[in-house]
C-alpha cells in the first residue's frame, strides 16, 4: 500500500520551525543543514522544502523550479565546504537512502552529501 507523507517526521518540523537546525544555505525551494549525528567530518543534508517522501517521488512530482534550485544548491554546498573539486576539494558522496530497503529513517527526501575523509565501500556485501 502507498504511503502518505507524514507532516509531523524531523525535517518537516525542521522546516516548520519547531526544531533547531546547523543551517549551511536556504535557498528559495531547499535548505541544506549539518546532519546531527555526522558519519563523515562534513556531512550535510539537502531537503527540498516541499513534502516529498523519497528522491524518486521529487524526480518525478517537483515543479521544474524546485528540481533545478535543489540542484544548484547542492553545487553550492559543496563549493562552500571545499568538497568540491572546482575549489580544490577531494571529493565527496552525495547518496540517498529510500523507503525501507534503502534503510530510510527520516521519511522526507534528503540527500547525504559526505566528505572530508575517503568515504570507503558504497554498501556492505552481505
Ligand atoms: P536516513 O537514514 O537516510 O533517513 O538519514 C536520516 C539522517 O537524519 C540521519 O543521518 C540522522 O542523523 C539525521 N537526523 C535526524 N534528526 C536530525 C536532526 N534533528 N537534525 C539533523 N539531522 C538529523
Amino acid at each position: 500500500m502507498a504511503q502518505s507523507y507524514d507532516p509531523n517526521n524531523v525535517f518537516a518540523r525542521i522546516l516548520r520551525g519547531e526544531i533547531p537546525n546547523d543551517t549551511v544555505l536556504e535557498t528559495p525551494h531547499t535548505l541544506v543543514f549539518r546532519d546531527i549525528t555526522p558519519k563523515a567530518p562534513v556531512h550535510l543534508l539537502a531537503i527540498p522544502k516541499g513534502a516529498y517522501m523519497t528522491v524518486d517521488e521529487f524526480y518525478a512530482r517537483a515543479s521544474d523550479a524546485e528540481i533545478l534550485d535543489f540542484i544548484r544548491a547542492v553545487a553550492r554546498v559543496c563549493e562552500m565546504t571545499g568538497l568540491s573539486a572546482s575549489v580544490g576539494g577531494n571529493g565527496f558522496r552525495a547518496i540517498s537512502n529510500a523507503g525501507a530497503d534503502g534503510m530510510q529513517e527520516v521519511p522526507h527526501f534528503h540527500l547525504h552529501i559526505l566528505g572530508g575523509r575517503p568515504m570507503g565501500a558504497l554498501v556492505e556485501t552481505a
